[in-house]
């Protein structure tokens, strides 16, 4: 993988062909049992790329049996040795990977998300080293654990990073040997349908992967009150997140993960380098056109520096070059769909309703298509609703502080910018949040953990962390005649 990382990617074929439109059920192409479809829209455009199958409760039945099926004892996967389940996932990592043309090209996902899939092959590598413990009990016992699988893993992902997001739920789900039934958002499922055409290709065994496209309150649902499902990871909002909680509740108690949103805080002190602090806020907003979780979306810079911070904020977002999303030169494309554009444009408004200055942007930047101006706020106040809602738009608010004490109090950040690493550390450590970048914006790394605190979510993904919430500890106990230490 390394060696082509690097490589360009060929011009974009700006009118794909769609080859995978359907559900993908133990390594076969599904229509939905209702024989319904649902169109996929073009967000630079807002017309129909095509129709796919719209799975719902029906075809999660049948998925959910493929995926029981697959787990058995005895099945090809239960036998398959950990390090062949590694080669797998890693060979998945690849091919993702040497597709990335393909995939760039028919489904207008950026470069970067494909280097993404170097998550999956990160979780290759565990399979074979995810080791148990022997325990010195007390007694004549010898006494062991053993990492299982937790069985079939419900997955249900978003539309803002859709070949991330399957990458971080499916790598380490393989290479600890669960089955999964994944539900992938109904705004972008082609990204995932390609690759699923790729996992047919690699050869995991009929139903250790099942891919089904269609909605949340239908297929969504049915997965996570199924009774055979054993866990469900989700990402997504938190309004969802509660009820992906409550169908565990009032269902079989399945295990759950979730990854939900934030109004993440974004703190620059007096004494942080100006250039890097604008240049580093700016893309903590607005990349991916501020549709990330973790997006610094409440600025909050110190007195001394707050207008020579704003001016400068301006000044960048107004060169940010919004446009034709496979233009590689671009940096801001379009709202994923008609109903973010309109939510956004309502936050903007009750922005300006509120009292907070806007300094550029607020309107819509295109005639077509669902793109937005970068746009800035400043005195922005705690309790104005741009400051405690998340917009998911490239909508920056800057707030000011005087002290420590009160950014602490107000903000419990994920990032931190000054030159003094003792007031990193003493902010750092008063921090309630499960990420915390000092003097960077959006670091991620296969191999170290994700994950919010308080109503951000249950759970890390990535790193060693992650592997826990894809296992079962047993713990077995066997009498001995006489033990010696
Ligand atoms: P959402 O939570 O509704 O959708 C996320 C996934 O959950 C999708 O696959 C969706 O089909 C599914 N889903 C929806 N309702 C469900 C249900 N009742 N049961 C099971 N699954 C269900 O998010 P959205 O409506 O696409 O976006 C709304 C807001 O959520 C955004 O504006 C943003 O604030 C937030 N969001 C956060 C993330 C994140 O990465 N944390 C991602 C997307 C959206």
């Amino acid at each position: 993988i390394s060696a082509c990382q690097h490589s360009t990617i060929p011009a974009s074929n700006v009118h794909p062909d769609v080859h995978f439109n359907k559900i993908f059920i133990s390594n076969e192409w599904h229509d939905a049992v209702s024989k319904k479809t649902f169109p996929t829209i073009n967000p630079a455009t807002g017309e129909v790329v095509c129709q796919v199958a719209e799975g719902d409760k029906a075809d999660v039945e049948k998925a959910v049996k493929a995926a029981k099926d697959a787990f058995k004892l005895g099945s090809p996967w239960r036998r398959m040795d950990a390090s062949h389940r590694g080669l797998d996932a890693a060979y998945l990592a690849v091919i993702v990977y040497n597709d990335r043309c393909a995939i760039h090209s028919e489904l207008r996902t950026l470069f970067f998300s494909v280097g993404c899939w170097l998550v999956c092959r990160y979780y290759a590598g565990w399979a074979d080293k995810w080791e148990g413990k022997t325990i010195p009990i007390d007694g004549d016992y010898f006494c062991y654990t053993r990492h299982e699988p937790i069985g079939v893993c419900g997955q249900i992902i978003p539309w803002n990073f859709p070949l991330l997001m399957q990458a971080w739920k499916l790598g380490p789900a393989l290479a600890t040997g669960n089955t999964v039934v994944m539900k992938v958002a109904e705004q972008t499922p082609l990204t995932a349908l390609y690759v699923a055409s790729l996992i047919k290709e690699v050869g995991f065994p009929a139903g250790v992967v099942n891919i089904i496209p269609g909605m949340g309150p239908t297929a969504g649902a049915a997965i996570a009150s199924h009774m055979d499902v054993d866990k469900v990871a989700f990402t997504g909002s938190t309004e969802v997140g509660h009820l992906i909680l409550k169908a565990s509740s009032s269902s079989n108690l399945k295990k759950i993960t979730l990854e939900l949103g934030g109004k993440s805080p974004n703190i620059i002190l007096s004494d942080a380098k100006m250039e890097e602090a604008v240049e580093q806020s700016h893309f903590a907003l607005f990349f991916n056109r501020g549709q990330c979780c973790c997006a610094g979306s409440r600025t909050f810079v110190q007195e001394s520096i707050y207008d020579e911070f704003v001016e400068r904020s301006v000044e960048r977002a107004k060169k940010r070059i919004v446009g034709d999303p496979f233009d590689l030169n671009m940096e801001q494309g379009p709202q994923v769909d008609e109903e973010q554009f309109q939510k956004i444009l309502g936050y903007i408004s009750s922005g300006k309703r509120d009292g907070a200055k806007l300094m550029c942007g607020g309107e819509a930047a295109a005639d077509r298509g669902y793109f937005i101006q970068p746009t800035i706020f400043r005195d922005v106040k705690d309790d104005m609703t741009i400051a405690r809602e998340e917009i998911f738009g490239p909508v920056m608010q800057i707030l000011k502080f005087r002290s420590l004490e009160e950014v602490i109090e107000r903000a419990n950040a994920v990032a931190v910018f000054t030159q003094n690493i003792d007031k990193a550390h003493y902010i750092s450590n008063g921090l309630r949040a499960g990420t915390v970048w000092i003097n960077c914006y959006d670091v991620f790394g296969a191999q170290a953990p994700f994950g919010g605190y308080k109503s951000s979510g249950i759970g890390r993904e990535l790193g060693e962390y992650g592997l826990d919430n894809y296992t079962e500890v047993k713990t077995v106990t066997i009498k001995v005649p006489q033990k010696n230490s």
